[in-house]
């Protein structure tokens, strides 16, 4: 019999993707993964969650994050200053816990950057008051994780997976019957390739062998534990097939296009799989297209010149 109790807190946060589920486990040492956004209604939440199951803060020892992302990463410095937990995370995303941008600034000179090499319209980009009041954070240290790594518990081990994809230093956690999945695995929805870190070309290549990777944990019992919605019991590997179809379908869509309208740019390619695009959007499904459109010039299906692309 396993000592492990596993408890779940739902935090609420601004994206489409939905409440983030903050997964807290009972054992030696009391563990954490995940901590939800840098609001303080999501701070607030997580303490409320924290007392019902009778977990003190104070009480918390570690602190593992599967990945960059700002509802993810948000109160790790909250929860370590009161409790003096280890922060961990993949070893290419420590400083993203060490460095914080709380008013979003760093990003939004990476977002500028691609404006030009997408060829997005003027008229299309997203304007700067757009972008998300400053996030309540501050920098706190942070231990660098990497593939294969193993950290008790209990009389357990967690395994740190390196699954890059969604960003380039995601992260699944394997404990026992439970597979944590960060973003890498979400039910219902398909995590953005590409949009998740602008900072990595190349990324769905990465994404779909992340995926194979992770299929093959699949076995009767195990049970995906989600960064979003609700565990998965003995779907991982449906799952990961209805990802894979769902971006083979898109690299397809992808050279229709090419086929029919000729040489294209990335804003072109991601109007016409996503259609009209509004604000922030633009740069999502461009990110998008463009993670889709590499993939195809590493297949030599594509190629590319001077910004545009078009079938070989
Ligand atoms: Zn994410
Ligand atoms: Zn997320």
């Amino acid at each position: 019999m396993s000592s492990l109790t596993i408890h779940t807190i739902k935090v609420p946060n601004p994206f489409f993707e939905g409440r983030n589920a903050v997964y807290v486990i009972e054992a030696d040492p009391i563990t954490i993964i995940d901590t939800g956004v840098a609001t303080e209604k999501a701070w607030g939440i997580l303490v409320d969650g924290l007392e019902k199951i009778q977990v003190p803060l104070e009480s918390i020892r570690r602190i593992i994050l599967t990945h960059k992302h700002i509802d993810h990463i948000g109160n790790a410095w909250r929860i370590h200053q009161r409790s003096d937990a280890e922060v961990f995370i993949h070893e290419s995303e420590v400083r993203f816990v060490q460095e914080v941008d709380p008013s979003s600034e760093r990003y939004a000179e990476l977002v500028a950057s691609r404006l030009d090499e997408w060829s997005i319209p003027a008229a299309k980009r997203p304007s700067r008051q757009s972008k998300p009041p400053p996030w309540l954070i501050e920098a706190c240290p942070a231990k660098p994780l990497v593939d294969g790594q193993e950290l008790p518990i209990g009389d357990q081990a967690i395994e740190v997976m390196h699954t890059p994809g969604h960003t380039f230093g995601s992260i699944c956690l394997r404990l026992e019957n439970s597979l944590f999945s960060g973003d890498h695995v979400l039910p219902g929805i398909s995590p953005n390739i590409g949009g998740g870190d602008l900072r990595h070309r190349g990324l769905l290549s990465k994404y779909l062998e992340s995926l194979e990777r992770i299929r093959g944990l699949d076995r009767v019992g195990l049970t995906t534990l989600p960064g979003h919605g609700n565990p998965m019991r003995d779907k991982l590997a449906e799952r990961c097939d209805r990802l894979i179809s769902h971006h083979d379908k898109r690299l397809g869509e992808v050279l229709e296009i090419l086929a029919s309208s000729g040489t294209q740019t990335v804003y072109e390619v991601a109007e016409q799989l996503f259609g009209e695009m509004e604000d922030f959007h633009v740069i999502l499904g461009c990110a998008e297209g463009q993670a889709h459109l590499d993939l195809l010039v590493d297949r030599e299906q594509v190629t590319e010149q001077d910004g545009g692309y078009a079938l070989v």
